[in-house]
């Protein structure tokens, strides 16, 4: 990434930030590249790298891992045709939801794109479709629930022991029975798991991955050849909030990996990972224009329009996810002295909507600029509705012959898109405007 002070300043020189865009959202495009290519130096090459859509499903950004050598991992009909708008051929995309549709395994089967199934009566589904697709090229496996424990953060652990993903290993019977249900179905190649994010300790990731390889081998013995070629040992890679150091990098998780399960890189199998968070989170920011501040009980409050409608996670459950505030001047200059205790709201209409609470921060003025750190996966990509705000518009950046260059790659959502998804046109009463004046939008004047 490169420095925030250097971000700021371009994008206030070109006047990126005003009263009707008061918060936007930065990629670092320079970042990502240096990221990936980390990415493929830490791991042999008999791995592929798919990027887990959910963590910023923005097209660009997609269209950019593509373009550096990934592949996609996505969880819905959304992120399929998103994927597929980026320019991911459907045999570069990984399928992988808890609660798949009869369309969705279709077309996945259909058109080959790999799936992960969750249960036994998806399975079901699946044998019937490959009756009527008996040539699909779609790699097709069960995601594994290896039931070795949560980490740090309940809502990112994914390999608990009643975890609602994947196929339970080690309830009763469990191992035998799918062994067998691999030995009947030689279309089966691939196993998956995925243990859980944020939170989740490196050691505990790669004991999971440990449950699907030794099953891998389990069922390899007992069919007498190698019908399990493909080895999918999800994302998960935890990314760290309080600096700009990167940690832990990919090349220590290899590490950890090499020890706890050494038959991953026996060159066996075809490995794929499905990072999100680890790829995108440290390459993008968010810059916010400090509106007004005020003092409250003897604590600055300082209104911003950084809030839930960008920030959920961290405004739901501030303690799991804490992220870093940066101050400057309405120049761009950075403010030093960090020994205020502020509140940092935002634009929304609830007491909880602070991005920062009881923080040490600079003093504060009305026109300022706070920068929001290590944004760039589930935060402006994942937008919540919540008093109608706007979709947060993100600009990718690159830095060529020493000046950063600004490209658009997400608009804000227009007063109009909102009124019609809101149901404008459904509205009943007559004195409901089925095209209203937009008031707002049209307002020119604005005293500086
Ligand atoms: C969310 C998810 C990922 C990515 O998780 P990160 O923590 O962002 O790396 C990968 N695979 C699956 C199946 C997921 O649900």
């Amino acid at each position: 990434m490169h420095a925030i002070e250097e971000i700021i300043k371009s994008a206030l020189e070109q006047k990126l930030l005003d009263d009707k865009s008061t918060v936007i959202g930065i990629m670092d495009y320079d970042g990502l590249e240096q990221t990936v290519t980390q990415l493929h130096d830490s791991f042999p090459p008999y791995f592929s790298h798919a990027f887990a859509v959910k963590a910023n499903p923005l097209v660009s950004v997609l269209a950019k891992l593509r373009e550096l050598g990934m592949l996609a991992e996505v969880a819905s009909p959304g992120e399929l045709e998103l994927s597929l708008a980026a320019g991911f051929a459907p045999t570069e995309i990984i399928f992988d939801s808890p609660t798949k549709t009869w369309s969705d395994l279709e077309t996945c089967i259909k058109h080959g794109i790999s799936i992960n199934m969750d249960n036994e009566q998806e399975l079901a589904r699946v044998d019937a479709l490959m009756q009527k697709y008996p040539n699909s090229i779609s790699t097709v496996g069960f995601r594994i629930n290896p039931q070795v424990g949560a980490g740090g953060i309940s809502s990112t652990s994914t390999a608990t022991s009643t975890s609602k993903f994947g196929y339970a290993l080690r309830d009763e019977g469990k191992y035998e029975y799918i062994i067998q249900l691999y030995k009947d179905r030689p279309w089966m190649t691939s196993i998956h798991t995925h243990a859980g994010s944020q939170g989740c300790a490196l050691e505990l990731i790669g004991e999971a991955i440990k449950s699907i390889v030794d099953l891998a081998e389990a069922i390899n013995q007992q069919v007498g050849y190698q019908q399990i070629t493909k080895l999918d040992i999800g994302g998960g890679l935890p990314v760290n909030f309080d600096s700009d150091e990167v940690r832990p990098t990919f090349a220590d998780y290899v590490r950890v990996l090499h020890k706890i399960v050494p038959n991953l890189f026996s060159g066996k199998y075809h490995v794929k990972t499905e990072f999100g968070r680890a790829i995108t989170a440290k390459n993008g920011c968010m810059i916010t224009k400090v509106e007004y501040v005020k003092q409250s009980g003897g604590r600055q409050i300082a209104q911003t329009h950084v809030g839930v409608q960008v920030a959920t996670r961290t405004i739901y459950l501030p303690k799991d996810w804490p992220l870093r505030v940066i101050a400057f001047d309405s120049s761009g200059n950075r403010k030093t002295s960090y020994n205020h205790v502020t509140d940092v709201g935002g634009p929304c209409c609830f007491s909880g909507d602070l991005v920062a609470k009881g923080r040490d921060l600079p003093v504060l003025e009305s026109g300022d600029y706070l920068a929001v750190l290590d944004t760039g996966a589930y935060y402006f990509s994942a937008h919540f509705d919540y008093n109608s705000i706007p979709t947060t518009r993100v600009f990718a950046i690159s830095k060529r012959n020493e000046v950063i260059s600004f490209d658009c790659i997400r608009e804000e959502s227009t007063m109009q898109e909102l009124v019609i998804r809101m149901g404008a046109n459904h509205a009943v009463s007559d004195s409901a405007k089925k095209s209203p004046q937009m008031l707002w939008q049209q307002n020119e004047t604005v005293i500086a």
